[in-house]
C-alpha cells in the first residue's frame, strides 16, 4: 500500500487543500515551491500510464481541479507548473498517481 492510499484512507494525516468523492489535493510535505500541492485521484492507479479509457473524465477533472487550487492559492494570474512523474527516470517516487501544483515562484526549464 502507498503513502498516498494511506492519506486517502485517513491512516496518516495530510494538510489537504480540496476533496471530494473521486480526488483529494494536499499540500506536499517537501515543498519544492512556495505553493507545492499534490493533486490525487482516490482510485488507485499507479501512473498515467497505467490509466485506461475509463478513466479519461477522471483525469480532467484531476486537471480542472488543479487549475481551481492554483486559483484558491493565489499563483495562477503569475503562472505555475502542472507536472506528473511516471516511473523510475520520470523522477516518480510514489506508486499513486499525482499531479504537482507548483507555483510561487519563477520555474525553471528544462527540469533537472
Ligand atoms: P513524485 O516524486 O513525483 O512521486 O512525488 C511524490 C511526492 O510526494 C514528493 O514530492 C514527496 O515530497 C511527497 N510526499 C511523500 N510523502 C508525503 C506525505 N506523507 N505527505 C505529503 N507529501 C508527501
Amino acid at each position: 500500500m502507498t503513502i498516498f492510499q494511506k492519506i486517502i484512507d485517513g491512516d496518516i494525516p495530510a494538510d489537504k487543500v480540496y476533496e471530494d468523492d473521486e480526488i483529494l489535493a494536499f499540500r506536499d510535505i517537501q515543498p519544492q515551491a512556495p505553493v507545492h500541492v499534490l493533486v490525487i485521484p482516490k482510485k488507485p492507479i499507479v501512473s498515467v500510464a497505467d490509466a485506461s479509457g475509463e478513466d479519461e473524465a477522471l483525469l480532467g477533472k484531476i486537471l480542472l481541479v488543479a487549475g481551481k487550487i492554483a486559483r484558491q492559492e493565489g499563483i495562477a494570474d503569475q503562472g505555475y507548473r502542472l507536472v506528473t512523474n511516471i516511473g523510475s527516470y520520470g523522477g516518480q517516487s510514489v506508486d499513486h498517481l499525482h499531479v504537482h501544483v507548483l507555483g510561487g515562484r519563477k520555474m525553471t526549464w528544462p527540469p533537472g
